[in-house]
């Protein structure tokens, strides 16, 4: 009897689990273009594109090496539209009720193979070893601990790893070069482009498409030219490892007015769909910094992004469960104001990190961090809603990785679980670390009023409304002393004034 091993839309790897001890001549492989999956979010369309076509690429690129690839397309119209009801119509087409796949990246979806009966099916489900650290090495190490820090988790993962190591020591004697890595560019900066792959045939079709069904989706369709197979991804990282790993630890948190990509890797996308593997990135950096001597702030706060903080977020997802996007330790309750679908807003930090999104499908962790995620913190929207944002609208969002960061590092919604603090900051962060107060009509360097920076009482503001909950926190303290420093008179204008802000951006 053949047996039917399923690959899911991201796991696009030829060494992925479900493959291993394929049997070419009798086995078949299902694939499909799913509406449950398609639709579970407001996917950006630029994200759409990517992953129909990768996985069209991928099926013929496994047809061409001799597998059986049975694939069925959104638009077919027997396509139930969800997992569970075209595994079993698969099951039917091909005789068979042995099915092989590798875990799902996400609850929701695992779930959903697990409600298939066993009678129905005879399910294996195999570990996804795409990753350094399996759920039980991290539960293992997350045992017994009452915080999960991921400089800790990391320390253990280059030792266990041997990834810049000289014996048992970090090479150059330092584990973390973080401090180094916060410049912002000054004077002129000739950044390189970004890889540009030219559509192809199947990419046009998949463009079609998506204009077609999922017109109403967030985000602009235009000049789609990510990479989509294999191939071309590793293209996107030979290009990052030549041209921008070098100054990508120093300008790591800066940020520019229509400079999008700056010295980034852009290659998260493709790590999330199973086109690049997280130890061959890895490898290939660490290789480079031997042969051509990058610096070591920029190696390391590279390896750290993918060893440590990719691995440690899955870590996190897993170990806490599907409750965990119910937390709100906050109790944050407010919506997410609805410049964050239009970018119609006056606060020029959030109009170019917003406009960029549109555009590109893609932010970098600073602007997602201390620009979007700092808004919604500072201002108690509920996590829902923020996380359902940034689920719609990068590449590379899928929940697995996407809700530690928003619940856990943007929120504090879990309470201090993955953060010591929560990041918040007033407009003096975002001034330093890119050049958009300038072209801004609000004044960062004033802290009240109708023409201060909305950031700068908005910080305040948190501390205050927050103060049960946060102030027993230690790295808080200073804010708190310099806050218990202002007058009464002081702290009201800064209520008001937050006041004021937030019933204007409500009622537009
Ligand atoms: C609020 C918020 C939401 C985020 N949502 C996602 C998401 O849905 N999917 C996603 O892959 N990343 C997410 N990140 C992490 C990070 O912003 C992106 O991985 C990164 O911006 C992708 O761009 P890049 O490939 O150019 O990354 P680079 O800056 O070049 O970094 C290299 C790689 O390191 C990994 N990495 C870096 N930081 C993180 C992190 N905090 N968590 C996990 N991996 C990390 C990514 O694989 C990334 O490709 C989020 C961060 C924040 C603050
Ligand atoms: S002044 Fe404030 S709102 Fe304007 S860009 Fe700077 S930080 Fe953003």
């Amino acid at each position: 009897m053949s047996t039917l091993r399923v690959i899911l839309g991201d796991q696009l790897n030829v060494a992925i689990s479900a493959l291993a001890d394929c049997d070419k001549a009798n086995d078949i492989i299902l694939m499909c273009e799913l509406k449950q999956e398609a639709g579970y979010a407001n996917h950006h369309k630029k994200k759409l594109i990517l992953i129909f076509s990768a996985m069209r690429h991928f099926a013929l690129e496994l047809t061409e090496r001799g597998y059986q690839v049975d694939y069925v397309h959104y638009t077919d119209p027997d396509n139930s539209g969800c997992f569970e009801q075209e595994v079993l119509r698969a099951c039917q087409r091909h005789q068979s009720n042995h099915v092989v796949l590798t875990e799902p990246s996400e609850h929701r979806v695992l779930e959903a193979f697990e409600s298939l009966s066993s009678e129905q099916i005879n399910l294996h489900i195999r570990e996804d070893d795409r990753f350094f650290c399996s759920h039980a090495e991290f539960q293992q190490w997350a045992h017994g601990k009452d915080t999960l820090r991921m400089e800790n988790f990391y320390r253990l993962l280059r030792k266990r790893h041997n990834i810049l190591m000289d014996g048992d020591k970090p090479v150059g004697d330092r584990w973390n070069y973080d401090a180094e890595n916060r410049k912002t560019p000054k004077g002129k900066h000739d950044f390189p482009l970004p890889y540009r792959q030219k559509q192809d045939e199947i990419t046009q079709h998949v463009v079609t498409l998506v204009a077609t069904e999922f017109a109403d989706h967030f985000g602009s369709i235009e000049n789609f030219d990510f990479a989509v197979t294999r191939k071309q991804a590793l293209a996107v990282l030979d290009k990052f490892i030549e041209q921008r790993l070098t100054l990508f630890g120093d300008f790591q948190d800066a940020m520019l007015a229509g400079e999008a990509w700056l010295y980034h890797s852009h290659i998260g996308m493709y790590l999330n769909l199973g086109l690049l593997l997280p130890a061959e990135v890895v490898q290939r950096v660490e290789q480079a910094w031997h042969e051509s001597n990058p610096p070591i702030n920029a190696v390391e706060g590279f390896i750290r992004q993918i060893l440590g903080w990719r691995e440690y977020v899955r870590g996190i997802y897993w170990l806490q469960g599907p409750d965990y996007k119910n937390q709100n330790f906050l109790n944050a309750q407010n919506d997410l104001p609805e410049f964050f679908w239009s970018a119609d807003t006056e606060l020029n930090c959030l109009k170019q990190c917003i406009t960029e999104t549109k555009d590109n499908a893609y932010a970098h962790h600073i602007q997602r961090l201390m620009v979007l995620g700092n808004f919604t913190l500072l201002t108690g929207v509920d996590p829902h809603q923020v996380n359902a944002w940034y689920l719609a609208v990068y590449a590379d969002a899928y929940e697995w990785v996407e809700l530690p960061n928003v619940s856990g590092m943007v929120l504090y919604a879990d309470g201090g679980l993955l953060a010591s603090k929560p990041y918040a900051a007033s407009g003096a962060y975002i001034n330093k670390m890119s050049d958009y107060c300038k072209s801004c009509r609000y004044k960062v360097s004033l802290k009240n009023g109708a023409d201060a920076c909305p950031f700068n009482y908005l910080y305040w503001n948190f501390l205050i409304s927050n103060r049960d909950k946060l102030e027993s926190n230690f790295r808080l303290g200073m804010s708190y002393r310099t806050l218990d420093k202002m007058s009464e008179d002081k702290r009201s204008l800064i209520q008001s004034d937050a006041r004021v802000f937030w019933a204007s951006v409500t009622a537009e």
